[in-house]
């Protein structure tokens, strides 16, 4: 066996999940298809992680990564493609090669959800953006769109805001999702909220030029110039390893768990927003821990918890 633990996701749960396994004396190794600290890591500013009144994304992002490393390394650039459970292991095909392990914790996060309109597919990178923190800088001083009326577009909205752009926030109903915290920021930070609006249509030649905005109370319809748009309008998750292998699903695509987060396949667990719930830091990081201590039992060591 090359492992006994493969954890796969390196955002706070798989990062949290290869602290725990670790210090509990399970060889584990963890798998990122990119560089790790998945959604958290590209959030502008986090507030409500104990510990941290305010923080980067990156920063606790930074943080958690030194600190799984002081006990195992991570396998940055491996994208786990297949795996394949038996009675006795599980085998893990990778984008580098295959691996036998005793357990995974599946905690692959979710992935941003797309609007589907027209325009947003082709000009993607050249104005359409899934993430503030990343591409914020380039419009400095330019008049962008943010779409969504939950915590992330707020948040986004509020940074782009402090990046010094004028922002103007779309949501499709009359009532925010979002935390009554953010919309009061928003308002005292000049972010110009428009209600009942939906984004139509993005449009451009090679950049984004402007877009096309519908009240959804009275039809009407009236076209904006914009540089930049800002899509922020949830997250679907991200579960095609645990579809392969039937793992069991809720209507909405999250991996079902008992409380020990184990899933319906005996040496498969799961962690973090890909569950589904509450989809917090602090959740995904006590799912992370629990999963991991939970794996002990199929693997011959016993935890006393
Ligand atoms: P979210 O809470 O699911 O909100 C998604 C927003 O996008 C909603 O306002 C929704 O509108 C809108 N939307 C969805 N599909 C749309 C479409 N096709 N066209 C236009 N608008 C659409 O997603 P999120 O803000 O990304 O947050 C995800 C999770 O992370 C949540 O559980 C959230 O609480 C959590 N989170 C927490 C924090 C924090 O606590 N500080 C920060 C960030 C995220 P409707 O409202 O009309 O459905």
């Amino acid at each position: 066996m090359d492992y006994e633990l493969a954890i796969v996701g390196g955002g706070p749960a798989g990062f949290t999940a290869g602290i725990y396994a670790t210090r509990a004396g399970i060889k584990a190794m963890l798998f990122d298809s990119g560089v790790g600290g998945g959604l958290m890591a590209i959030s502008p500013e986090i507030e409500n992680y104990p510990g941290f009144k305010s923080i980067s994304g990156m920063a606790l992002s930074d943080l958690m990564r030194e600190h799984v490393e002081k006990y195992m390394s991570i396998n940055f650039g491996e994208r786990v493609e297949k795996l394949e459970v038996s009675e006795d292991e599980v085998k893990i095909t990778t984008s580098n090669r295959d691996y036998t392990v005793g357990a995974v914790i599946i905690a692959t996060g979710t992935e941003h959800r797309k609007l589907g309109v027209n325009g947003e597919e082709k000009l993607q990178g050249m104005g359409v953006s899934y993430c503030a923190t990343c591409d914020g800088p380039f419009f400095k001083g330019k008049k962008v769109l943010v779409v969504g009326g939950g915590n992330s577009a707020l948040i986004e909205a509020i940074a782009l805001k402090n990046m010094g752009m004028d922002v103007t926030l779309v949501h499709r109903r009359d009532v925010l999702r979002a935390e009554e915290v953010y919309e009061k920021r928003a308002n005292e930070v000049g972010v110009n909220i428009l209600y009942n609006t939906h984004l139509d249509e993005i449009k451009g030649e090679n950049i984004v030029e402007s877009v096309v905005l519908k009240n959804t109370k009275d039809g009407s319809i009236k076209e904006m110039e914009i540089s930049g748009v800002f899509v922020s309008i949830g997250e679907m998750p991200q579960n095609q390893l645990a579809k392969q292998i039937g793992v069991r699903l809720d209507d909405n695509g999250y991996i079902k768990t008992d409380k020990n987060m184990r899933t319906n396949i005996k040496r498969i667990y799961a962690a973090g927003d890909i569950t589904g719930g509450l989809r917090q830091i602090v959740t995904a990081c006590a799912e992370g821990a629990i999963a991991a201590l939970a794996s002990t039992e199929v693997l011959g060591k016993i935890y006393p918890y």
